[in-house]
């Protein structure tokens, strides 16, 4: 079933501009119908007024949301909200500058999620809905470099979804695979995980811009599914079943989908590539294969009810094929 192709190779020559000026030059404006976006990283900020575009600015860094801030915004004027800090914090931002109508700048502390460059606004693991685009997003190394490693891990699960997202989203909607993408997922998982991930500016710098890629490609594409698709609906069940961080249920989401479809894999990357680095984002309940192997099918039901209306390989699954998966799994990852 063909619905529409809006990946044009335009628009992902336009998406790797984008990265090879945030690589090389630190900093790239990304134009498109929704808007403008200015993505700088950067590692040092010089002075306050390269954080701030206009005079004045409300400045967000709690996670309490309330509504005298939208008033606030109103009677003092305010330009722009700024959102400095974590996931939480930043959507409190997201959803004050969608209400006021006003810009938003964001400025994450960590990079374990995409949040920073997305429009949406996610509650409970489970309920999401669309608030602002960013109109700047800062990369602050230094800042970034004050959270714990394991903790900016995890934006590597965050990633490493987008591969099997990207490939079903293929397979659903009928487009061609563009090889350019699978082997700029596959070689930068690699370069951020070779030689164990370490917290530095070069791994940071890499992993910022593999997160804004994933982000450009959902937004460039006018569908979420592209990148927070099968990984992501597994991860969910994953997460309402055990208490684990979201980079973690994405991670073993992409892990399930290889399972489930051996012939995404390729040379450069399989379930194998991702058993290497599974230690690189740490077992916070001792999760391991026998997990995944035992509960499989209630994982699979319990993600298909929580996005019904996806149109995803995963609907169309059959019995053999999980049996199938479930031997992959235990013999991959055991
Ligand atoms: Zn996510």
């Amino acid at each position: 079933m063909k619905i529409h192709s809006s990946l044009t190779k335009l628009r992902i020559d336009r998406i790797f501009k984008v990265i090879d000026d945030l690589v090389y030059h630190g900093c790239s404006v990304v134009n498109d119908e929704c808007g403008i976006t200015e993505i700088i990283i950067r590692p040092v900020l010089h002075s306050e007024s390269d954080i701030v575009g206009y005079k004045s600015s409300l400045f967000v860094t709690s996670a309490n949301y309330t509504s005298l801030m939208l008033d606030e915004i109103t009677v003092r004027g305010y330009d722009e909200v700024v959102g400095i800090g974590n996931v939480s914090v930043i959507d409190v931002a997201k959803q004050l500058s969608f209400l006021s109508k006003k810009k938003l700048v964001i400025i994450p502390c960590i990079l374990s999620n995409d949040s920073f460059c997305t429009n949406r606004v996610t509650a409970q693991n489970t309920r999401s809905w669309s608030a602002a685009y960013p109109d700047r997003v800062i990369i602050d190394l230094p800042l970034i470099l004050e959270t714990p490693k394991h903790i900016n891990s995890l934006g590597i699960g965050e990633f490493i979804g987008l591969y099997s997202s990207y490939m079903d989203y293929c397979v659903s909607y009928n487009e061609p695979i563009v090889s350019r993408i699978i082997s700029f997922i596959s070689d930068s998982y690699n370069q951020l995980v070779g030689n164990n991930w370490s917290n530095n500016m070069d791994k940071l710098r890499l992993l910022a811009a593999c997160l804004i890629f994933k982000c450009l490609i959902m937004r460039f594409s006018d569908n979420h599914q592209i990148g927070c698709g099968i990984d992501h609906s597994l991860a969910k069940a994953l997460e309402t079943m055990y208490d684990i961080p979201h980079g973690f249920a994405v991670f073993w989401g992409c892990a399930i989908s290889m399972a489930l479809f051996p012939h995404w894999s390729n040379p450069e990357f399989s379930l194998s590539t991702l058993r290497k680095a599974s230690s690189t984002l740490g077992h916070p309940i001792g999760f391991a294969a026998d997990h995944l192997v035992t509960n499989l099918e209630s994982i699979i039901d319990l993600a298909r009810e929580i996005r019904p209306l996806e149109i995803s390989c995963i609907n169309g699954l059959s019995n053999n094929q999980i049996s199938k998966a479930k031997r992959i799994l235990w013999d991959t990852l055991s």
